[in-house]
């Protein structure tokens, strides 16, 4: 998408708190755009999802800019007392010279509400712990005290998100895909109304396979569009039509015998059956 470097490049220079509003507003003209002003049929958390895990890649800004914030939360990490900053950028030399009696990675770890005064009310850092918090919020991250232990933690799965190198080109795609895999949801509910339609079991790994072959189905994009409708139970089939607009027939409008399910229309019709039937 082009306009997403545009994007990232104002997370990335301006360090300032964005309402959430803006990303519901921003999602919303996304979302109208997508649907054509109509009502969705899928979640949009699915279609944030990345290719291989049977999402459509659709950019989630509000975790771009928080893979930004994270790279510098990264540069924060590596500020203890006594380092040599001369090599460092010097926005982090500012912010540091701005804690009084603190220093950035403590200010990270903090369990209490931090004074200002501590960072003397520098509105950089004061944004900057805003949007921490929003991180901490969206990933249930528990708060860290001086006697947890080391080993055996589960709070210290943040210590591998933020353990990319931080000046790395791929710091914020890494940290983007980390945070896509912690907000992604399930599709777990697919694949149950598939089984209870079908009357079959499909295994977690039929499953897995059946969400990566939506793109290796083809290498045409609307193919591909078509597998994703089909695989997550997007087609308005004539018996999903009739109970929304009771005057459609809920019968398949190829043999007019069979209710028009999504497994008869894409696979048991009989006038189906000399397609499938020489493949
Ligand atoms: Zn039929």
């Amino acid at each position: 998408m082009v306009v997403l470097p545009r994007f990232l490049y104002i997370f990335q220079s301006i360090p300032i708190c964005i309402p959430q509003l803006y990303f519901k507003k921003l999602d919303s003209i996304i979302s109208s755009f997508i649907w054509a002003g109509k009502v969705p049929r899928i979640s949009k958390k699915h279609l944030f999802k990345d290719k291989m895990n049977g999402g459509l890649s659709l950019p989630n800004f509000k975790l771009y800019y928080l893979a930004a914030h994270l790279n510098i939360f990264s540069f924060w990490r590596g500020c203890i007392p006594g380092i040599d900053l001369t090599e460092q950028p010097s926005w982090l030399l500012i912010e540091h010279l701005s804690c009084q009696r603190s220093c950035l990675p403590a200010l990270l770890n903090s369990p209490t509400k931090i004074k200002n005064t501590v960072y003397k009310k520098n509105p950089i850092i004061q944004n900057s712990l805003k949007v921490w918090n929003q991180f901490l919020l969206l990933t249930r991250a528990p708060k860290m005290y001086l006697d947890t232990p080391i080993c055996d933690n589960h709070a210290f799965f943040l210590d591998s998100v933020l353990a990319v190198k931080s000046y790395t080109k791929v710091a914020i795609s890494t940290y983007y895909k980390v945070l896509l895999g912690v907000s992604s949801p399930s599709s777990h509910l697919f694949r149950v109304q598939w089984q209870e339609e079908l009357g079959i079991e499909i295994t977690e790994e039929r499953w897995q396979d059946c969400i990566k072959n939506i793109y290796n189905s083809s290498i045409n994009a609307r193919h591909v569009l078509i597998q994703f409708r089909v695989v997550h139970r997007l087609h308005l089939s004539p018996s999903k039509m009739n109970k929304i607009y009771s005057n459609v027939s809920y019968l398949c409008a190829k043999c007019l015998n069979d209710p028009g399910t999504l497994s008869h229309v894409f696979l048991q019709c009989q006038k189906l059956q000399v397609f499938w039937d020489s493949i």
